[in-house]
């Protein structure tokens, strides 16, 4: 089956034999059973079942069997972010001592995260360009995961992820990949020998902009050594299922990082449109990418353009899409401030994934908080713009942008 027709019938959709094409949301705290030996056996891992929604609930656990299956994940745990998420993973691996090599061009809250675990002793090393010579050269004893996004945002790198999970197997250590501006659409991270998948469903999976989440997605594959990682000792039984049955016994459940019923029911709606989503906005940032780059007073950063130095593998890894994240240089701060408030109908927001496009002013926003020097690494200048580019017409899109630049 090729992508949308595996996306919308892969699955019992309800999870149940009702025949409901969506599950019910189930939104409720707590699940009664009649014998207290019943929910013994439950809370022991030694029956099937469902006890407390921060735990496990039937309407995240459709969410999670859909989203796993789609990444090529032997499972998946949904997250009430993708902050959330990607701080589960990061806490389920790593303890005071280790360290982690992670990429300059991270989203903005992630590069804060990492400031926030130098409290628990934990170092990130950045690297400017996440490539197999440049992670090999950087594993060393105490790395004990590297970290990346797929296509970085805002800056817009893609990282070539079957050579950098070589490097990483070679050494063994984890490869995590924030797939959020990618999404399943373009790429499984797994097939290309990624090990775990973090997404911030709060963006293209939900598409709407109307719910907060997150998921993590497991390939089972790594071999958890011991020695090495000395917190899987109760979990190696799990064989393939080490990682997950650890978070799930773990970090996640105690932080309480669960998603809402309600909201796992809104990312599945928004799930079945997903295909036909990234298609229209993939298909519009590259003719406003190109529409863009025949300006003389903006300068444009699109992966999926002949001049940008990721086309080759946008080509092999991504089947040719760029994206639909699309940043410019205006040429001062105040330019850039003039052209977003001379946007007519795109929206000042901070958000991506919406099917309406956004537009925002990273440097003063999202960034605000980094240094100088770690803005300009994350590819964030004074006069860069963010494009999320939506699924409007794109002779609109093209019109508005036009009028915009044009008083510049
Ligand atoms: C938005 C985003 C996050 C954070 O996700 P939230 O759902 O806002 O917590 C993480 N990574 C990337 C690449 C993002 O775009």
């Amino acid at each position: 089956m090729k992508f949308n027709t595996f996306l919308l019938h892969n699955a019992d959709p309800a999870g149940n034999d009702s025949g409901a094409t969506l599950p019910p949301i189930y939104q409720v705290s707590a699940f009664a059973y009649d014998s207290a030996e019943k929910l013994e056996k439950i809370f022991n891992n030694k029956a099937a079942g469902f006890s407390y929604s921060r735990v496990g609930n039937p309407t995240v656990s459709a969410f999670e069997n859909r989203i796993a299956a789609l990444e090529g994940g032997i499972g998946a745990v949904a997250c009430s972010s993708g902050m959330a998420a990607i701080t589960s993973v990061l806490l389920n691996i790593l303890s005071t001592g280790d360290e982690i090599i992670v990429s300059t061009g991270l989203f903005g809250g992630t590069i804060e995260l990492f400031n926030d675990l130098k409290a628990f002793g934990i170092t990130a090393h950045f690297l400017d360009a996440i490539t197999y010579e440049n992670v090999s050269k950087a594993i060393n004893e105490n790395t004990k995961a590297v970290f990346t996004e797929l296509i970085g945002n805002p800056k817009l790198d893609v990282v070539d992820i079957e050579s950098v999970s070589k490097a990483c197997r070679e050494r063994n250590v984890p490869l995590i990949t924030d797939s959020t501006t990618a999404t399943p659409y373009l790429v499984n991270p797994i097939k290309y020998g990624a090990d775990i998948v973090v997404h911030s469903s709060s963006k293209y999976i939900n598409g709407g902009g109307n719910s907060i989440s997150g998921v993590i997605i497991d390939s089972g594959r790594f071999k958890w050594d011991t020695e090495r990682y000395p917190g899987f000792r109760d979990y190696i039984k799990f064989g393939p299922f080490a990682f997950l049955s650890k978070l799930r016994n773990g970090i996640w459940r105690n932080m309480g990082s669960c998603l809402s019923p309600f909201n796992a029911f809104m990312n599945l709606v928004g799930l079945d449109t997903l295909g036909l989503r990234m298609e229209r906005c993939c298909e519009n940032a590259l003719k406003l990418a190109e529409f863009l780059e025949g300006l003389d007073n903006i300068k444009v950063n699109y992966p999926g353009l002949e001049s940008s130095p990721y086309y080759e593998l946008v080509q092999k890894e991504l089947s040719g899409k760029g994206g639909a994240i699309v940043t410019i240089r205006a040429g001062s701060k105040e330019k850039a401030f003039k052209l977003i408030n001379s946007i007519e109908f795109a929206c000042t927001a901070t958000n991506i994934g919406d099917v309406r496009t956004l537009l925002i002013h990273p440097a003063s926003t999202i960034y605000t908080h980094s240094t100088e020097a770690q803005r300009i690494s994350a590819g964030v200048y004074d006069d860069t713009i963010r494009i999320s580019v939506g699924i409007e017409d794109i002779d609109d899109i093209i019109e508005d942008f036009r009028q915009a630049a044009g008083d510049l």
